[in-house]
This record gives C-alpha cells, structure tokens and sequence, in this order.
C-alpha cells in the first residue's frame, strides 16, 4: 500500500486515485493482538501539492475482532472511515492533528509512503476500547468460569457453601465426635 511519490511528482496538482484490497496481520491493541479481516478496502487519492505537501484522502473498511471484556465472546466490529492525512516536508514541523486532519512529515528522500502504519493507526483509533458483547452482560462466574448470560439462575456459590454444610462426610464426623 504504497504512495510512488517520483510519481506523485511528476503529476504535481493531480489527484491520483488508489484503490487497492489488502491484507494486514494482525493489530496491537490494549495489549490484545486483534485479528483483521483479510480484506481492508481501500480507496482514495493522493496529490502532491506546489508546496511540496502530500494530501492523502483515505477511505477505509475493514473486519476486526474483538473479546467481550467480561464474558470473552468475539464481537464483530465493521469499521468504515474517511481520513485526511496531510504530509509535510518541513522537519520541523510537529506531527500533529488539526481537526480532521492528521498531519505526519516525509522526507525529501523518501521513495514511497507506506500507508499501513497509518491504516493501522486508524482502525485502532476507532476501536471500541472496552468492548461488551451486550451493554448488560453478566460476564462470567467468578467460582467456575461458567457463561453468566448462558445460566440465567446459576447459584454457584450459594451451592457450595449449602454443599458444605450438608456435606455427609461432617455428618459421619459429628458421629464420631
Ligand atoms: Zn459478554
Ligand atoms: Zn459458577
């Protein structure tokens, strides 16, 4: 997913149109890796402008997986996004986002602008950072693991503890003594 920037160049003030489907491996994200559909759709333009800047126009849609953060069910999340990128030359100037815009810097000598990072940085920006797989699920049983939203009337604990008490083996115990 690279810009040819010699290209770009040539035609100085052109949009040139990309659009490509592509494969990313996997995601980092809150120290979860997150597996992406295998095909990220993506489509826009790029124009190399008389100041020498990029302006990249980015629309993106892609398939990522996520765990419900109290019961673990993979949750499907569909993102589709618009993004403006802009690339400067300057190196001082701060990488930055103005509004909508993110700016990022390039350097003279740069053949190409690989624009996975940037795509990645995105589709991670749009994540749901605390995915629920409903907002009132019930996660899972402390004591056993069991799937809460599965067993409405699971009583794990009060089992137990009923168990304990009427354990046959205290009886036979209470005999002896
Ligand atoms: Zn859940
Ligand atoms: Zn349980």
């Amino acid at each position: 997913m690279d810009i040819n920037l010699s290209e770009l160049r040539r035609r100085e003030g052109e949009f040139v149109h990309f659009e490509e489907e592509i494969e990313l491996d996997q995601i980092n994200f809150h120290q979860n890796e997150l597996p992406v559909g295998e095909h990220v759709r993506v489509s826009g333009g790029a124009i190399f402008t008389s100041d020498e800047s990029i302006n990249v126009s980015l629309d993106f849609s892609a398939d990522v997986v996520q765990h419900c953060r109290r019961c673990l069910a993979p949750i499907e999340e569909h993102l589709e996004r618009h993004e403006e990128l802009e690339f400067r030359l300057d190196i001082n100037a701060e990488i930055d986002s103005d509004g909508d815009l993110s700016i990022f810097r390039y350097k003279k000598t740069d053949k190409n602008i690989d624009l996975v990072p940037y795509l990645k940085r995105f589709i991670k920006l749009n994540l749901e950072p605390y995915p629920l797989c409903k907002p009132d699920c019930r996660g899972l049983c402390p004591h056993c693991g069991a799937n809460l939203n599965l067993e409405e009337d699971h009583q794990c604990q009060e089992k137990e503890e009923e168990k304990g008490a009427k354990d046959p083996r205290m009886d036979k115990l209470g005999e002896l003594l």
